[in-house]
Order: structure tokens, then C-alpha cells, then sequence
């Protein structure tokens, strides 16, 4: 009996340690904490499903809307520009018909009289030679012919002044292609001369006789001229090739001239820089312009842009110029803003280089090629 009782206890307790293993493998073991990296990533994630609006998922992708192509504008057709403009010269205008009303006011043709016209002549910035031949020609006609009408005045007095002016130069711009490559343009003068707006105009009046251009923007050490010549030529359709500030512009000169031979256009316009023109350092640049240009072909024409209101001292500022490259025509700006017309008689007597062009106002088409018998015209006011 004692036996039954160690057995079954036995057994009992065999069963109650068998229960408990059971039990104990049964229970899952906690799970390992993640590693710190998931935690993050989780974070990450989170903001980024709360921050979304939900109108960015269902919008229809932006629509990308293309720049219009610029509006190009149509010069003005480059005839009739000098006729058009010459209220323009009404200020030189005043002192040139000064001149015709002191011959008028006497009742003979004396000493007097002539001195009044050489003074409004020397006034108008002919220059004292070019005055004095002029009047001795005018008194010598009026003396023969007996001239004393207003008419017969004003008509000999234009004579002289046109004759004065040469009108057998030639005053044409060598803008057409040459032996199949472009006409080379190089456009010299000081800064605030007006060069690169001229340059500017100058492209527009190609473009306007049908020519294709391209623009070199060579001024590489006046900041904004680069800028300047690009709006200018977007204006009309031109490309223009420029380098970084301060690029040499020889190397940006020559870029273009080669651009101009690969698009094949007819004209490449050449805007050089123009620092102080006594600094022997400019003079020395543009010379080296014009050498490295000349690889591609000969410079057609090379244009000397003078401001028109500096007188005789743009005539000592032309001779520097003169020197250093074969200047062949004169762009006289700024007529509009001075009383002193007559400095287109004084350049081309000292230079011997005829003006070719003539500003008359800061707008696009200002710019008139020019004509000596219609400037003269314009200089003595209307005919009585
Ligand atoms: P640059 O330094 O020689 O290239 O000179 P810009 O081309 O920048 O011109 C200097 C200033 O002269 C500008 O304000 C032009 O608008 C002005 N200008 C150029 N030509 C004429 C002209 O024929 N008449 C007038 N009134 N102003 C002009």
C-alpha cells in the first residue's frame, strides 16, 4: 500500500514537471528590439505620406509653356531717313540761316556783311579754312552775278556749302559679300561716342536693305555693350557672338567673322572697345583686332564713330584712330543735340574721309545715310 502512495506521488509529480515544460516552451520569446536605423527610416517616412496634399496626386502634370518667339521688329527703310529727320537739325539750322539773314540785313554786300557770315560760319563749327574759302567764293559770285535776292543767296551760299562737302565721294557701305564671304564691318571710336548704339542702328539698316548680319561683340571690357548689341540684334533676327567679360576681343572679333563665314550671312559688324584713345594699350588692341580679322579675309570697311557735339576735339580723337587702322568712313552722331552741324565739313576736309552716316536722335531708326545736298538743304531751313 505505502508502495501505491510513492508511486502515485511519484506520478504526480512527474506529470506536474512534464505540464510545466510544456507550458514554459509554448510562451514566445519578446521580440528583439529593431535596430536604430528602422526607427529612422521609419520617421522618415511618416512625414512624408502626411505632408503630401492630396491635390499634387491628382493634378494633371504642369503644362510647359514655351517662350514666344520675340516679335521681330521692321526697320524703316533706310531712303528718305536724312528728309525725315532734318527738323532734327533745326539748332544747327538757326545759326546757318543767321548767317544768310546778316547778308539780307545789309543793304550792300560790304566787309561787314561777310564778316557776319564767316562768324556764323566759324560758329557752326566749319572750321576757319573751310570758312574763310567758302565765303571768298561766295563773294566773289555774288559780285559777278550781282546777286542780291534771298533766293539767289540762299542758292549759291548751299553751292558752296554742298561743294564744300565733296559730292563725288563715295559715301556708299561696303556691306555686300566679297568673293563669297561676308563683308567685314569694324566700328571704332572712344566710349560715349555712340558706337554701339550706331553699331545697333547700323545692323538695322542692313537688315533693312536685306542684307543678313551678324554682330561680334568685341567692347569685352565695357560690361554692359555685350548686352546692348544682344538686344539690338534680337530686335531684328541677327545673331551676335560674344565672349566673357574682359575677353580678348581680338579672339571674340574672329569668332564672329568665323560664324559669319559658317552661317554664311552677308555682313559680320565688328563693335570694338574704345577706352581713352590716347592710352597707346587701345591703339595697340585695335590694331591687333584688325590683324587677327584679316586671317579670315580682308576688313571691307572700317566705320570711325565721332561724336558729333565734341567738336574740334573729336577731330584730334579721329587722327589717333586714322593712324592706327584705315579708317574709310565717318559716323557722325549725335547732330540732333548740337548747333555745330558744320563739323561734317570740318572731319571730311581734315580727314579726307567722306561721312557716310549720320545719328540724329537716340531712336532705332535714327540713323540716316548721308546726303550732302539734302544735309545742306535741311542746315539752311526751307527756301524763301
Ligand atoms: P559707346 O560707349 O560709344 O558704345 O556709346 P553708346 O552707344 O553706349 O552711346 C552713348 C549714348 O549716346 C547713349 O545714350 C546713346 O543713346 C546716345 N546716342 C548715340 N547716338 C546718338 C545720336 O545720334 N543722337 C543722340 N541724341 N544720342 C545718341
Amino acid at each position: 500500500m505505502d508502495y501505491l502512495v510513492v508511486a502515485l506521488v511519484i506520478l504526480a509529480v512527474l506529470l506536474v514537471a512534464a505540464l510545466g515544460l510544456v507550458t514554459l516552451r509554448r510562451r514566445p520569446a519578446p521580440p528583439p528590439p529593431p535596430p536604430a536605423a528602422e526607427r529612422v527610416e521609419v520617421t522618415v517616412v511618416e512625414p512624408e505620406v502626411t505632408v503630401t496634399p492630396p491635390e499634387t496626386v491628382v493634378e494633371a502634370p504642369p503644362e510647359v509653356v514655351e517662350a514666344p518667339p520675340p516679335v521681330l521688329e521692321r526697320p524703316e527703310p533706310t531712303a528718305g531717313r536724312l528728309v525725315r529727320l532734318r527738323a532734327r537739325l533745326a539748332r544747327s539750322q538757326n545759326l546757318f540761316s543767321k548767317g544768310l539773314l546778316g547778308l539780307l540785313s545789309h543793304d550792300r554786300l560790304d566787309d561787314e556783311a561777310w564778316e557776319e557770315v564767316e562768324d556764323s560760319l566759324i560758329g557752326a563749327d566749319v572750321g576757319v579754312e573751310a570758312t574763310r574759302e567758302i565765303v571768298a567764293r561766295l563773294r566773289e559770285r555774288t559780285r559777278i552775278l550781282g546777286t542780291r535776292s534771298q533766293a539767289e543767296l540762299r542758292g549759291l551760299l548751299a553751292e558752296e556749302l554742298v561743294a564744300a562737302l565733296d559730292p563725288t565721294m563715295d559715301r556708299s557701305l561696303r556691306a555686300d559679300p566679297v568673293g563669297g564671304r561676308p563683308a567685314v564691318l569694324l566700328v571704332v571710336g572712344v566710349n560715349g561716342s555712340g558706337k554701339t548704339t550706331t553699331c545697333g542702328k547700323i545692323a538695322r539698316v542692313l537688315v533693312a536693305d536685306g542684307h543678313s548680319v551678324v554682330l561680334g561683340a568685341a567692347d569685352t571690357f565695357r560690361a554692359a555693350a555685350a548686352d546692348q548689341l544682344a538686344t539690338w540684334a534680337e530686335r531684328v533676327g541677327a545673331e551676335v557672338v560674344r565672349g566673357p567679360e574682359g575677353a580678348d576681343p581680338a579672339a571674340v572679333a574672329y569668332d564672329a567673322v568665323r560664324r559669319g563665314i559658317e552661317a554664311g550671312v552677308d555682313t559680320v559688324l565688328v563693335d570694338t572697345a574704345g577706352r581713352l584713345q590716347n592710352k597707346v594699350g587701345l591703339m595697340d588692341e585695335l590694331g591687333k583686332v584688325k590683324r587677327v580679322v584679316e586671317k579670315h579675309g580682308p576688313v571691307t570697311e572700317t566705320l570711325l564713330v565721332l561724336d558729333a557735339t565734341t567738336g574740334q576735339n573729336g577731330l584730334e580723337q579721329a587722327r589717333v584712330f586714322t593712324d592706327v587702322v584705315n579708317v574709310t568712313g565717318v559716323v557722325l552722331t549725335k547732330l540732333d543735340g548740337t548747333a555745330k552741324g558744320g563739323i561734317v565739313i570740318a572731319v571730311q576736309r581734315k580727314l579726307g574721309i567722306p561721312v557716310k552716316l549720320v545719328g540724329l536722335g537716340e531712336g532705332p531708326d535714327d540713323l540716316a545715310p548721308f546726303d550732302p545736298e539734302q544735309f545742306v538743304d535741311a542746315l539752311l531751313g526751307a527756301p524763301a
